[in-house]
């Protein structure tokens, strides 16, 4: 059985382990984090689960409706019916959304059920050879050949692991990204001006979206949570984290009218949080001759859904690859 590496355990890596797995490949999944999910991660605050990254699983495609529709009939995804609201909060309007049972990233986990995870493993170095494909931690240390790699993660982090194949790494260049702050706050009480609303996004100088963590299916607690807009993050990139949280709490405040008192709170710096300009590639990132591919949120299309997509097209071009060969029973 063909064994292959991916780098990454985002949606697009774990997408791509799922369809691999299924056909056949044995996949080894090297993440350098503690848990799965990439921009999808969930966190603890105090005894409650958050969602850190991404806050639901929105797309727009009948495709990836019917995919996410498979993980509710399995009990791993559920469908959020709430109501949103703009920053004036003067028309509320409901709306529905698809999160994880629990926590987003339970969903990633679901989807590597088949591959072996390999976490707080940072990959350094992704080189083919005639003996196949290496990858060296971070340390310099070899983990192992493989018959193929993916590097599924964000595209500044995919150009050093593209080394290998200048082309593939010039085109991760291409892409731009933004950076972006999430506060969590758990308190003892739902501020008034939020009573009846889940989501509030829309026009505002320096707050992106709030959202009421707690308000989704299973959640206990009240856990409110702020993403700070693009502009405000990058200008606050380097910042030390406990004042920035004490800051974004004073905004909060001050936005809700009312003085907060969290039992618990915490900050957490995306630096690389969305693909502002994704490599727009239409082809899938795959080369036969190296055994290498990438996938990810800057392929073609930016946002949960791109990633997903993009990991499905190249399962589908790593599928056809083996099988021409004759390597896939
Ligand atoms: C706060 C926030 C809100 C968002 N909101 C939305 C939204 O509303 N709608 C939407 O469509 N999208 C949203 N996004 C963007 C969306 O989450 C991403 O586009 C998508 O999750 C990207 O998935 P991915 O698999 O391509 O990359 P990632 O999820 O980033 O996965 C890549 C993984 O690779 C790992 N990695 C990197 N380098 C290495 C290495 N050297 N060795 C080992 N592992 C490595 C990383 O730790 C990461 O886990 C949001 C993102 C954030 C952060």
């Amino acid at each position: 059985m063909p064994r292959i590496a991916i780098i990454g355990a985002g949606i697009a890596g774990a997408t791509l382990a799922h369809r691999l797995t299924a056909s056949g490949f044995t996949v080894d999944l090297f993440e350098k984090s503690r848990g799965t999910g990439g921009r999808l991660a969930s966190t603890r605050l105090g005894q409650f689960s958050a969602d850190l990254g991404a806050p639901y699983l929105d797309g727009c495609s009948s495709e990836f409706e019917r995919f996410l529709n498979g993980f509710i009939e399995m009990g791993v995804v559920e469908t959020w019916s709430t109501t949103g609201s703009d920053f004036s909060l003067t028309q509320h309007h409901p709306i529905d959304y698809k999160v994880g049972v629990g926590r987003n990233s339970l969903f990633t986990r679901e989807l590597l059920k088949g591959a072996t995870l390999h976490t707080e493993t940072r990959i350094g170095v992704v080189w083919s050879d005639k003996q196949g494909v290496l990858i060296r931690d971070d340390q310099g240390e070899l983990i192992d050949y493989f018959d193929a790699v993916v590097v599924a993660a964000p595209a500044p982090q995919a150009v050093p692991l593209l080394e290998t194949s200048p082309r593939f790494a010039h085109r991760a260049e291409q892409a731009a990204t933004s950076a972006n702050w999430v506060a969590l706050f758990q308190l003892d009480q739902r501020p008034s001006r939020l009573e009846g609303v889940s989501v509030i996004d829309g026009e505002h100088p320096d707050f992106y979206r709030i959202i009421v963590e707690s308000d989704k299916p299973g959640r206990d607690g009240v856990l409110i949570r702020v993403e700070m807009r693009e502009y405000w993050s990058e200008s606050h990139i380097d910042d030390d984290r406990e004042l920035l949280l004490q800051t974004i709490q004073e905004m909060l405040s001050d936005w809700l009218g009312e003085s907060l008192d969290p039992t618990a709170s915490k900050i957490h710096r995306w630096l690389y949080s969305r693909t502002l300009q994704s490599a727009q590639l239409t082809e899938p990132l795959w080369d036969a001759e190296l055994s290498i591919g990438a996938c990810g949120d800057w392929i073609n299309e930016p946002g949960l859904e791109g990633a997903w997509k993009s990991a499905n097209e190249l399962a589908d071009v790593i599928i056809d690859s083996f099988n021409a060969a004759g390597t896939l029973a």
